[in-house]
Formats: C-alpha cells, sequence, structure tokens
C-alpha cells in the first residue's frame, strides 16, 4: 500500500526534479584541491570533489545526449534568461561572463567551448540554488540520479593535467 502511494505519488510529478544533497553530501572533499577532467574518448571523469564530480557528470550527460550544449535550444534559453532575469539574479551573473565573447577565454583546442563549460557549471552550481525551470528540460535527470549513485569511484586525491592534456 505504502508503494503504491509512493508510485502514484511520482505519477503526479508534472516535471523532473533534481536532485537535493545534504550539506555532508556537498561537503565531500579530499584534501589536495578541486578538479575535475572528463574524457570524451572514453566517457570516463576524474574529481577532486562532490562540486567537481557534479561538474564532470554535466560534462557526461551532456556527451551522451548529442552535445546538448552546444544546441541551438540551449543557447537560446541561456540568451533568453540573461535578456530577462534581474539584474541582481544569482544565474544571471553566473552566465553573463560565459555569454560575453572572447570575455572569459574558454576555448578547447581552439574551439568555443563557453557553452560547453557554461552547462556542466549550471549543473554543479544547481546543488546548492534551485535551477531556473528554463534549464531543467536540457538535463537527462535520469542519468544525473544514476551516476550519481556511483560518482565517489571516480574521485581521485590529485589531478596532474600534465598527465592527461597532450
Ligand atoms: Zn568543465
Amino acid at each position: 500500500m505504502i508503494l503504491e502511494i509512493i508510485l502514484f505519488t511520482q505519477l503526479l510529478k508534472p516535471i523532473p526534479e533534481q536532485p537535493v544533497f545534504s550539506p555532508i553530501e556537498t561537503s565531500l572533499q579530499l584534501p589536495l584541491g578541486a578538479e575535475g577532467i572528463y574524457f570524451y574518448n572514453t566517457k570516463q571523469y576524474l574529481c577532486t570533489d562532490f562540486d567537481s564530480c557534479y561538474h564532470e557528470i554535466g560534462h557526461l550527460v551532456d556527451h551522451e545526449n548529442d552535445m546538448i550544449s552546444i544546441e541551438n535550444d540551449f543557447i537560446n534559453a541561456i540568451e533568453w534568461y540573461e535578456e530577462t532575469a534581474s539584474l541582481d539574479d544569482y544565474w544571471k551573473i553566473l552566465i553573463y561572463p560565459f555569454t560575453k565573447n572572447n570575455s572569459c577565454g574558454i576555448y578547447t583546442k581552439g574551439i568555443d567551448s563557453r557553452y560547453i563549460e557554461l552547462y556542466a557549471t549550471i549543473l554543479e552550481k544547481s546543488a546548492y540554488i534551485q535551477m531556473p525551470q528554463e534549464f531543467m528540460e536540457f538535463y537527462d535527470w535520469g542519468r544525473i540520479m544514476e551516476e550519481l549513485e556511483t560518482y565517489k569511484e571516480h574521485l581521485v586525491n590529485e589531478i596532474n593535467r600534465e598527465n592527461y592534456t597532450k
């Protein structure tokens, strides 16, 4: 009976819900700094704390969903949000350096990767502040929840970028 009630409640939910984390979960941190890296060739990632792991999960689900972050629908949603949000809006302030051409210099092998980084950064920050409804549809929440079950396996003490970026 209890199970049935839970299932019924889930059916009533009109939109996907983002995960809610306890302070204990988000305080997970290894001592040697916070960094992460995602490998597009193997779909693997390494990370050194909760924030960097969640960020790299963003890159993973973006990649698995054919790079939603560089599609016009996502970029248009970001630009529209930036135009319409109030000046002191948390997300507008977060977005600003990413949308301004040449202002933050996020380039990967000569390719403009600003929106790729923004996509992962929005997911990362949503652990603490509710993601705007306008962005929710671009994230594969089922996959994110699944990956969160096992992300601790990807934690490492330190990432030496010189060993990984050739
Ligand atoms: Zn990133």
